[in-house]
């Protein structure tokens, strides 16, 4: 519990960014502070040790929480990225942002068959980019149930839209 509170009072809320009207979450001050970082880090090694075979962190923020949990649970890292930043060969899947769509990818062969892959990334707002990615580590032969994210903005919905996946959220607004 104590975790938990250093953790939210480290996370920024900035208004107006990156577009007007939007409520931006700002974890930088998180991951700049090495006690609130690592304290975070630890708390979720504990929670997943022994239980995932990797980690897939969701560019960009992901990757700064998926790298060091990866590396406490002694598994490998697998990076789902935006569309053209991995050489081939990818897999990729399209998806509808609240306004417009996005593309993310997936080099296959960093998924080992029926790896138990958890997924990891700094927000969940309306879980699109959460359920490509559980879609891409299944295409490549992994085994994708949880997502574990640090914020969790309830009434944007992820979570249904993730219908039968698990959320792990450290905190939720
Ligand atoms: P979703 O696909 O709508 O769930 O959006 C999640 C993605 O948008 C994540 O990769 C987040 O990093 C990013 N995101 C959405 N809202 C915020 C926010 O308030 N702060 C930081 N990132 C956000």
């Amino acid at each position: 519990q104590d975790v938990v509170e250093l953790v939210e009072s480290h996370v920024r809320e900035v208004e107006d960014f990156p577009a007007p009207g939007v409520l931006f979450r700002d974890i930088t001050p998180l991951i700049a502070d090495p006690v609130a970082f690592a304290s975070l880090i630890e708390i979720l090694a504990d929670r997943y040790r022994g239980k995932v075979d990797a980690v897939a962190g969701l560019e960009s923020r992901g990757f700064i929480l998926g790298a060091p949990l990866a590396v406490a649970l002694g598994v490998g890292m697998v990076t789902v990225r935006k569309a053209g930043r991995l050489p081939g060969p990818v897999v990729g899947i399209d998806y509808d942002l609240e306004y417009g769509s996005a593309r993310m990818e997936l080099q296959p062969f960093t998924v080992k068959d029926g790896d138990r892959v958890l997924v990891i990334d700094d927000v969940l707002a309306t879980g699109g980019t959460a359920d490509a990615a559980f879609q891409l580590i299944e295409a490549a032969g992994g085994v994708a149930d949880t997502l574990c994210v640090l914020l969790e903005l309830v009434d944007l919905g992820g979570r249904g839209r993730l219908h039968d996946r698990t959320v792990d959220s450290v905190l939720t607004y």
